[in-house]
């Protein structure tokens, strides 16, 4: 279906040449079988929503979508790019959780300037009433899914637009600053659609299974759209039911012999812990060709024990499909084709410490291993650039990963500045080509690409890199009452020297016996002997003091101020300084 430039000529043809196949079922809870939608239907409220913006002269102007996963946001989405709108994916602010979600969402209504809201009836009803600490939203128009009229599809015009057109606005999860708006067009969204296809092998018989959310990219692009364009169904699943019972993304992987389903490292590792043996007893996963695995690092580890755990399932160690993308360029800019097993890059730890690569022989004591990130495929052009003096790097160095592709976006919402030094940098002594600066470190080996960490993230003691997520990894194996995934690791200025910092969640009820004293002193000796690391502090915490953004990934910067200001609820802690100890 690559003829098509828009998504909107895309799916008007799927409607009209195969009006009742199935595009979407949602699964209540994850496991119920729930609403569905044919291409013909989905068409119908698409067309219905677009002619209702188009009734309000919408064209051009900015849509926020606001939804419980499901399936009327990607009826809203659809309906927005065929009103010609610009639609933008946002996280639900529920109930609960209102003070917390407000301002990210304020912040995004205002950098976009949004007239309009899709959202549903129940949302509708907890942000009108949130309405009178936020004026912004007096002024939009807001619609519920629920009273859409669908006699209005018949009044739909075609919107005029074209590649250039932009879609949507794919704000970033904000890991390291505010969330700004990628720009991304239709040209964009359809040219990385045509990538994924070939890269992930999507193929007639793919069935995808998703629960990742739909304003997150991996959610909203291969989870969600690229079924659309490849024409194939999709069981769609909340990323609640996935949290609840980790087991439900496996069984609807059996049940419906899923063949595309992806998820963060954080996800196979809540499967490994979590799925019991009686679980594991039901499944059968011979049918899984892609597990993608993006987003955040990738933890080899999580790998083997995942395949070890479901391999009596039918799991293939070549499932595995590791990835790396960024919002920035649409979705990924490396994938790991079907078939391929993942790989990994043991390295010499000293000389990666130092930016060089020098492969080790074996895995052992001074060794690290770093995961395959997948191949650079489909003509996507890397460059691994040094970010301070803008010139190649080396093959045997780690340096900042350039991309140059037609999914590279067109810059950041109302932010020319950003957007020329992210998405136009120019490599010394080469005018000619444009690379988008992704701020992550990595190395090409053998057409891999390999993901050390982020610039932004990298903890630089004694002129030696250190990531902080293999010194989180180290802590959050000491002890069984520590919260996988639920650590920051980061550096502060002591007196003009860089000083390591670790805070670590504890679960709120640990299943074994737990002396702080004691766990305290094997952090502080394991990061000694595997990173040769002092700690200057380390913090045991509640659960909820190392924040994530609304993707799941850690906040370190975040996690750092409350650290600074004394704001962190401390179970425990040990300082070489008094002054940092509550
Ligand atoms: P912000 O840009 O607002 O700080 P963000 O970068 O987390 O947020 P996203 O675009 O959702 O927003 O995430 C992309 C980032 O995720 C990448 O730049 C990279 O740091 C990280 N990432 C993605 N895939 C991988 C991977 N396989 N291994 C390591 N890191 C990854
Ligand atoms: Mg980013």
């Amino acid at each position: 279906m690559t003829h098509f430039s828009t998504l909107v000529e895309l799916l008007r043809a799927r409607a009209n040449h195969e009006p009742d196949k199935l595009a979407y079922m949602f699964l209540i809870d994850g496991k119920t079988e729930g609403p569905k939608l044919s291409y013909a239907e989905l068409d119908r409220l698409a067309r219905a929503i677009g002619a209702l913006l188009q009734k309000h002269n919408a064209k051009g102007e900015r849509v926020l979508l606001l939804y419980p996963q499901g399936l009327d946001v990607m009826a809203a989405f659809l309906g927005s790019l065929y009103g010609g709108v610009i639609a933008i994916p946002a996280p639900p602010p529920d109930a609960g959780r209102l003070k917390r979600a407000l301002p990210r969402l304020r912040a995004i209504v205002k950098d976009a300037n949004a007239k309009f809201v899709f959202t549903n009836q129940h949302l509708l009803g907890v942000l009108q009433a949130a309405q009178l600490d936020f004026p912004e939203f007096e002024e939009m128009t807001w619609f519920a899914s629920e009273d859409i009229d669908l006699e209005l599809a018949d009044q739909w015009q075609d919107p005029e637009i074209n590649p250039d057109t932009l879609a949507y606005l794919q704000y970033t999860s904000g890991s390291t600053s505010t969330p700004k708006g990628v720009m991304i067009s239709h040209h964009n969204i359809m040219h990385h659609c045509a990538y994924l296809q070939k890269a992930c092998g999507y193929d007639a018989e793919s069935v995808s299974i998703t629960w990742m959310p739909y304003f997150h990219d991996y959610g909203l692009v291969e989870g969600l759209t690229v079924p659309i364009y490849n024409g194939h169904p999709c069981y769609v699943m909340s990323p609640m039911s996935f949290i609840k019972q980790p087991v439900r993304w496996l069984q609807a992987i059996s049940r419906y012999r899923g063949t595309h389903s992806q998820a963060p490292n954080f996800a196979y590792e809540q499967c490994i812990r979590r799925v019991t043996e009686q679980q594991r007893a039901t499944l059968d996963l011979s049918s899984w060709v892609a597990a993608g695995n993006a987003a955040e690092p990738i933890n080899p580890k999580v790998l083997e024990e995942f395949f070890e755990k479901f391999s009596p399932c039918g799991f293939k160690w070549e499932t595995f499909a590791p990835a790396y993308g960024l919002a920035e360029n649409t979705l990924l800019v490396s994938t790991s084709p079907r078939n391929t097993p993942p790989v990994l890059c043991l390295v010499e730890k000293a000389q990666i410490e130092q930016n060089k690569i020098v492969e080790a022989s074996s895995w052992g004591e001074g060794v690290r291993a770093i995961p395959g990130c997948g191949r650079l495929v489909c003509d996507t052009q890397v460059a691994i650039v040094n970010p301070d003096t803008l010139t190649r790097c080396a093959a045997d160095e780690v340096g900042e990963v350039w991309v140059a592709d037609p999914s590279v976006a067109g810059g950041y919402w109302q932010r020319p500045q950003e957007s020329e030094s992210t998405f136009r940098a120019k490599i010394v002594g080469n005018n000619e080509v444009s690379f988008l600066r992704t701020g992550d470190l990595g190395f090409i080996k053998g057409g891999e690409l390999f993901i050390t960490g982020r610039i932004k993230d990298l903890i630089i003691i004694r002129g030696t890199n250190h990531y902080p997520q293999d010194l989180e990894w180290t802590v959050q194996e000491i002890h069984p009452a520590l919260r996988p995934d639920y650590g920051a690791a980061f550096s502060i200025d002591v007196d003009g020297v860089e000083q390591l910092v670790v805070v670590q969640e504890v679960k709120r009820k640990p299943e074994e016996e737990f002396n702080a004293d004691e766990v305290l002193t094997n952090i502080r000796q394991a990061i000694a002997e595997i990173h040769e690391l002092q700690a200057y502090a380390v913090v045991l915490v509640k659960p909820g003091n190392v924040l994530k953004t609304s993707s799941g990934k850690i906040q370190r910067r975040a996690c750092k101020a409350s650290f600074l200001a004394g704001e962190l609820e401390v179970l425990a802690d040990w300082s070489e300084n008094p002054k940092y100890t509550a």
